[in-house]
């Protein structure tokens, strides 16, 4: 059997908010194992795409399937995470009042419907887990630390990793780097790198540096469609990106 060629699969999507086309015949592939990043002006349609793919909007038209076959404008939000796909707002939401340890148990029990850490026992490979994803997103020396004492980047960080514990197909990351510092935002694309190894990952980021940094193909959204789709070189370059985008 042969790999699967899309792990999803977006084409022709439409919908309109009160008249207003947010995403107009909107087409987007990515692959197995694909980190890809997505830029474009305010109101581009980023958002509403990440809300179409996650089951929080509902297409008026197009195409939207999981790994080739499950079509996820027929699934809701709840469904959707469980078919393994995550989603990283923005703002981090961590339990500021737990260590970063305890924030990684809970997202690892809430996978298996344990919402109490009180009265279950991690089981040594859960534990194992938990260092792992400690040493991806550079806690490990933290990880008895309360989260509300972590800087802003390590809390994007654990919040990655309370993903990664539900063990996602498809990771959305919404603007990472944006108040992080200069190093923290050279690490963070290290770390989706590693990531990205094991699932798809796709990251929203207006930081051009970081976008370069990570070295994938880019897709640029205006006006709910792409706009141009390719090496970083390649769509900034492009006068379309330039006039829409990165020239304004
Ligand atoms: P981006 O994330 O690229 O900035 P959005 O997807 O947030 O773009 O928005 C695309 C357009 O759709 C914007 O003009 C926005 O105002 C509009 N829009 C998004 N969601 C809604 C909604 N729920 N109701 C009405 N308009 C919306």
């Amino acid at each position: 059997d042969s790999k699967p060629k899309s792990l999803l699969y977006l084409d022709g999507v439409s919908v309109s908010f009160d008249g207003f086309r947010a995403l107009n015949s909107l087409s987007f592939v990515v692959e197995p194992g694909e980190l890809r990043a997505i830029i474009g002006p305010n109101g581009a349609g980023k958002t509403t795409m990440m809300d179409i793919i996650t089951g929080k909007t509902r297409p008026d038209s197009g195409t939207v399937l999981f790994e080739e076959k499950v079509d996820l404008t027929k699934r809701d939000e709840a469904d959707i995470a469980q078919l393994g796909i995550g989603r990283k707002f923005q703002k981090p939401t961590v339990f500021e009042s737990h260590t970063v340890w305890d924030n990684l148990e809970l997202a690892l029990n809430r996978k298996r419907g344990v919402f109490s850490t009180l009265f279950y026992r991690l089981s040594g490979e859960d534990r194992d887990r938990i260092e792992e994803i400690l040493g991806t997103i550079r806690l490990t020396h933290r990880r008895d630390e309360l989260a509300a004492n972590l800087s802003h980047g390590q809390k994007q960080w654990l919040e990655i990793g309370m993903l990664l514990a539900q063990e996602p197909k498809l990771l959305l990351v919404d603007e990472p780097v944006a108040g992080m510092t200069d190093a923290e935002t050279a690490e963070t694309a290290i770390l989706l790198r590693e990531i990205a190894k094991s699932r798809s990952v796709v990251v929203v980021e207006h930081d051009m540096g970081f976008i370069r940094d990570l070295g994938v193909k880019v897709t640029c959204l205006a006006e709910g469609s792409v706009l141009a789709e390719g090496s970083i070189d390649f769509v900034s370059n492009d006068p379309k990106v330039i006039e829409n985008y990165l020239g304004r």
